[in-house]
C-alpha cells in the first residue's frame, strides 16, 4: 500500500477545506497567547495552494510540495509561513521524481519536512510550538513501521500522537515565537501552530483511509 500522487493532492484539498472551516478556531486559539491571526494565516496560504494548484499539480509528489511550500511562504505574514512553507519545500528533496510514497517514502518525507522547520525555528523539545505535534507524529510513525503496520494503521497512531502532541502544549510554557513574550502566563492555553499540525495530519489520515 502507498500513499499516492492523487491521494496528497486530495489531503492539500482536505487542509484548505479545514484551514477555511477552522479558521476562527485557530485564530481564537492564537487570540489567547499570540495576535489573533494564526486561522487567518492559514486559511489565505491554502486558499492561496488551491489557487496554483493547477500551475503544478502534474508535476510528481515532490513538485507539488515545492509549489506549496513556495506559495505559503509568500502568501503567509507571521512566523508560521517561513515556517510550514519550509516544510513543504524540504519535504519535496526525497519525493522528488516520486508518484507515490510508501510508508518509508512519506515517514522521510515528513521527517525533512520538520527537519526544515527545526533549522529555521531552533525549537526544542517543549517549547509549546507545532514541532511538539511533528516530533511524536515521528516517532509513532517509525514505531508503527518497524512493527510492520501498513499506512492506515500507521496514521491512525499518528493522528493518536498528534492529538496527544497538541494537548501536550497546554501545561508548556512558550520559549518560541510570540507566545515566548508572555512567559507564564503562556500556561494554560494549547498552541496554535501545534493544533494547525494536528488538523494536517488528521487531514491525511482521513484522505488516505478514503473517510
Ligand atoms: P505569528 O506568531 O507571527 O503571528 P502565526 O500566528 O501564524 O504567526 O503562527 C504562530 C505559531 O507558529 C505558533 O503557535 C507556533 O506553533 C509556531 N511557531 C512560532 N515560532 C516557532 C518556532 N521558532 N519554531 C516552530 N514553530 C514556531
Ligand atoms: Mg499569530
Amino acid at each position: 500500500m502507498t500513499v499516492t500522487k492523487d491521494q496528497i493532492l486530495g489531503w492539500l484539498k482536505a487542509c484548505a477545506a479545514e484551514f477555511a472551516a477552522q479558521q476562527d478556531y485557530l485564530t481564537d486559539l492564537d487570540r489567547e497567547i499570540g495576535d489573533a491571526d494564526h486561522g487567518l494565516n492559514m486559511n489565505r496560504g491554502f486558499t492561496k495552494v488551491m489557487e496554483k494548484l493547477p500551475t503544478f499539480e502534474a508535476q510528481p509528489i515532490g513538485g507539488i510540495m515545492k509549489g506549496v511550500g513556495m506559495t505559503l511562504m509568500s502568501s503567509i505574514g507571521g512566523a508560521s509561513g517561513p515556517l510550514y512553507g519550509t516544510f513543504f519545500i524540504r519535504a519535496a528533496t526525497s519525493t522528488a521524481s516520486a508518484e507515490e510514497l510508501d510508508l518509508a517514502a512519506l515517514i522521510k518525507m515528513l521527517e525533512d519536512g520538520v527537519a526544515g522547520v527545526v533549522m529555521r525555528g531552533k525549537a526544542e523539545h517543549g517549547d509549546k510550538t507545532m514541532c511538539d505535534v511533528w516530533w511524536p507524529v515521528l516517532q509513532a510513525a517509525k514505531e508503527a513501521k518497524d512493527a510492520g503496520s501498513d499506512i492506515t494503521a500507521a496514521l491512525d497512531k499518528m493522528v493518536a500522537a498528534a492529538e496527544e502532541g497538541a494537548k501536550s502544549t497546554i501545561p508548556m510554557q512558550a520559549r518560541k515565537g510570540r507566545a515566548s513574550y508572555l512567559g507564564e502566563r503562556s500556561v494554560g492555553h494549547q498552541d496554535a501552530g501545534a493544533t494547525s499540525s494536528l488538523i494536517m495530519i488528521k487531514a491525511l489520515a482521513a484522505t488516505v483511509s478514503g473517510s
